[in-house]
């Protein structure tokens, strides 16, 4: 599904965020250390090789909200982005935390003028946060740096489960294009 908003394109998919071909850059939900780890920062880093963790090593470690580049190794991508999600009840507000973690990583991709980008679930999983409220704050967020961006012309939500997978399609299709 694909919603053209401020003359950005916005889509939902299902699959894997470490086979995402096509996109400039894709998001790592890091840990602190930008160390490899389960869930996506897992599957990120197996397919990314070592070499990975050793340009990681030197920019951890990274705080919540918090967002870092680097090149993308083994994947299809230029770069990887790692963000660190809040912790859910832990890092509070953690609604400020998430909506920091889209914004600051939106902005390191326009900054590097990226053309596309692709987004996880952030915090949704090990970090426990309701997929929800989550979502809530994702398109708040995302939907209001939409008129600051200058070179992203897509950004591109990449969901594990059939459940997030129906969720944020049933948040895009509320959405009319202003
Ligand atoms: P966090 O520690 O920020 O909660 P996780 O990696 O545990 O991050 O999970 C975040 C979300 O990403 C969860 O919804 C999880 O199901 C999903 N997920 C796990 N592996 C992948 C993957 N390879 N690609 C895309 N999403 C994934």
């Amino acid at each position: 599904m694909i919603k053209t908003l401020n003359n950005i394109q916005i889509e939902i998919s299902k699959g894997d965020i470490a086979v995402q071909p096509g996109l400039d850059a894709v998001v790592n939900a890091a840990n602190s250390m930008l160390a490899p780890g389960g869930g996506v920062a897992g599957a990120i880093h197996s397919k990314a090789g070592p070499d990975l963790y050793k340009e990681c090593k030197d920019l951890a470690p990274i705080l919540p909200g918090e967002a870092v580049i680097t090149k993308a190794f083994g994947l299809p991508n230029k770069y990887i982005i790692h963000c660190l999600g809040p912790v859910y009840g832990k890092d509070i507000p953690g609604d400020k935390f998430l909506a920091a973690c889209y914004q600051n990583s939106i902005n390191l991709a326009d900054k590097h003028k990226l053309q596309s980008i692709g987004f996880p679930a952030i915090s949704t999983g090990i970090f426990g946060y309701p997929p929800l409220e989550a979502i809530d704050v994702v398109f708040n967020t995302v939907l209001g740096v939409l008129p600051r961006i200058q070179h992203l012309k897509k950004i591109k939500f990449v969901l594990f489960s059939d459940e997030d997978f129906n969720l944020y399609k049933s948040k895009l299709a509320q959405i009319s294009p202003g």
